[in-house]
């Protein structure tokens, strides 16, 4: 039986439950809220609230995306997994680096020094406070996987450094690499340079490729090479409807990829309720999206492979 890695420790693969696999319960202020307020989540009652609900509507597990050096607030996340018996799954690894003070370790650290640290979270516990200073305080919360970026200025030296990092961690961690799609990025280029530097496509999951990829069939050779894709831009309406979300689900499970999907909300301050009253809330999927999945013609197990099986492929170790 495999396992899978919470800031809790290690569970049993069946004590996954439902998953959401990319969401944001916890983010401090910092660069990230000065480029944009709605990435300061940073009330850890509100937070307890909001997963709560998510909690009482179902939900049993979910992984913070927010990684290391990025305003993470891992021991606020490992308070919540206490109080609130959930799996809180967390991330190391490194987001756009727009999202970075000048000054930041990320730009400077060398590949090696990267790789360790990634390693470091995994394996021995997560640093704690690390936006302004370097890796050092480290708590015994561990992180679950390695968030990566790929932006619009694609493997540039700075990013390949940056990936390359994340390729050595996760070869030695077996843990997932995570990747944010960036709209007009060209993720089958990274696909390419992932796998060809020795990561099997099963270890990757990308993101956002529901908004960031207007060509269903760039999705569909992603997938085809065996990675997951994590479609997060439900009740995003700026984007597209729920309705239109369905149908990319429809066209992935109409060519036999229904294994690999994986659904997500990628919450902010403004989706989560306990902070905007009229948000949608993390438990909008349990509630909303998955009777509208239902009431569309898609079955109950594949419903299910989504939230269950899927995520226990795509995270175990
Ligand atoms: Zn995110």
């Amino acid at each position: 039986m495999s396992n899978i890695r919470t800031i809790s420790g290690e569970i049993p693969s069946h004590q996954l439950g439902f998953c959401q696999c990319h969401e944001h319960l916890m983010i401090s202020k910092g660069v990230p809220s000065d480029r944009n307020p709605a990435l300061c989540i940073d009330d850890i009652e509100k937070s307890k609230q909001e997963l709560l609900h998510y909690l009482a509507a179902g939900g049993r597990s979910l992984i913070d995306a927010q990684p290391v050096g990025c305003n993470r607030m891992e021991y606020a996340l490992g308070i919540l997994a206490r109080e609130t018996d959930a799996n809180i799954l967390c991330s190391t690894g490194f987001h756009k680096l727009y999202y970075y003070p000048e000054h930041h370790w990320i730009h400077t650290f060398s590949e090696k020094k990267l790789a360790d640290t990634y390693i470091h979270e995994i394996e021995t516990g997560m640093f704690v406070g690390s936006e302004t200073c370097e890796p050092d305080d480290f708590c015994s919360f561990k992180a679950s996987m390695i968030k990566t970026a790929l932006d619009k200025e694609g493997l540039t030296d700075r990013y390949q450094r940056l990936f390359n990092a994340a390729i050595e961690a996760s070869i030695f961690t077996n843990a997932p690499i995570m990747v944010h799609i960036e709209k007009e990025s060209d993720p089958l280029v990274l696909l390419d340079y992932l796998t060809t530097k020795g990561v099997t496509a099963k270890k990757l999951i990308f993101c956002h490729l529901d908004r960031a990829c207007d060509d269903i069939n760039i999705i569909k050779k992603i997938v085809g090479e065996g990675v997951f894709a994590e479609f997060d831009t439900i009740g995003r309406f700026k984007y597209h409807s729920d309705e239109r979300e369905i149908e990319l689900i429809k066209e992935l499970l109409a060519d036999g990829y229904g294994h690999q999907i994986l659904c997500s909300l990628d919450t902010t301050r403004e989706r989560l309720r306990t902070y905007h009253a009229n948000a949608i809330g993390l438990d909008y999927i349990l509630k909303t999206f998955i009777p509208l999945m239902r009431n569309s013609g898609i079955g109950e197990k594949q419903i299910h492979n989504f939230f269950y099986e899927n995520c226990v492929s795509a995270l175990a170790i």
